[in-house]
């Protein structure tokens, strides 16, 4: 239904015109800016050069949570193969078919960091994968609406393919959903005392990356939720009775 490029807090409007342009020369024409420094720009509009409807329709939103809520795959973009670690990696050429199916069964989004610092870990954590453009690991990163041109393009030679799968019964969860799924699995470890043994962030991270590796969809999210519910249920039932 939707395939939307997100650009978060990008500093320089000629990077948001040249991103206009990189979609449009590829069929694509969802753009969403996430507190973007200066915009709309004259440079913004000089560098789209004739993409100035996608400029024009870009959804401009506070948080990148808003941006990508209603979406069922989110792919976030990193400079550093280091992230590839950290976080399910893809290159390109393998995230594009994918893409192409989620958007095919509901919204699904590429998401592109600031200039400077690129994506925070936050944020990269917010994605069901991250795609790694493949550079000279000297010098990996690339001028930002020469990353969106590589990605978009691999997004149009997809189109050429036969599709990955067929359609799913059940859609993607979207990532609202998912946000909520974390926040359940967060208040049943605290409640069961399983966490990390200094309360630190890394034991809720790696369920969230095992979950995001898995592409949920809203069936398998809701069985989830059932089972935390009932753990506290039950928890709470023993805890009446003494
Ligand atoms: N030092 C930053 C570079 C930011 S470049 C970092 O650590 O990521 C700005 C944006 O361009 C990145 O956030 C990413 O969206 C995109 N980008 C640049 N080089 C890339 C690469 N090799 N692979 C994928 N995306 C890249």
């Amino acid at each position: 239904m939707s395939l939307r490029f997100v650009l978060v807090a990008t500093r320089h409007p000629g990077n948001i015109g040249a991103t206009a342009r990189a979609m449009k020369t590829m069929g694509l024409s969802e753009l969403v800016l996430v507190a973007p420094e200066t915009f709309p720009h004259a440079d913004a509009t000089a560098r789209a050069s004739g993409a100035d409807d996608v400029l024009a329709k870009a959804r401009v939103v506070a948080t990148l949570a808003e941006a990508v809520a209603d979406c069922g795959l989110v792919y976030g973009t990193s400079a550093h193969v280091r992230s590839r670690y950290y976080w399910p990696g893809l290159t390109p050429r393998e995230a594009a078919p994918r893409l192409q199916a989620a958007a095919r069964e509901g919204h699904a989004a590429v998401v592109f960091g600031t200039e400077r610092i690129g994506l925070t870990n936050e944020e990269l954590e917010g994605c069901h994968a991250l795609i790694h453009i493949p550079t000279d690991p000297e010098f990996d990163s690339l001028n930002l609406a020469q990353a969106v041109q590589v990605i978009a393009y691999e997004l149009r030679l997809a189109l050429d393919l036969p599709p990955l799968r067929p359609a799913r019964d059940v859609p993607l969860a979207p990532v609202a959903e998912l946000e909520q799924l974390w926040a359940h699995f967060d208040a049943v470890l605290r409640e069961v005392d399983f966490t990390d043994r200094n309360g630190g962030p890394h034991l809720l991270r790696r369920v969230k990356r095992i979950l995001s590796r898995a592409e949920l969809d809203q069936h398998e999210v809701n069985i989830l939720r059932g089972i935390l519910s009932a753990v506290q249920a039950k928890r709470r039932r023993a805890g009446s009775t003494p």
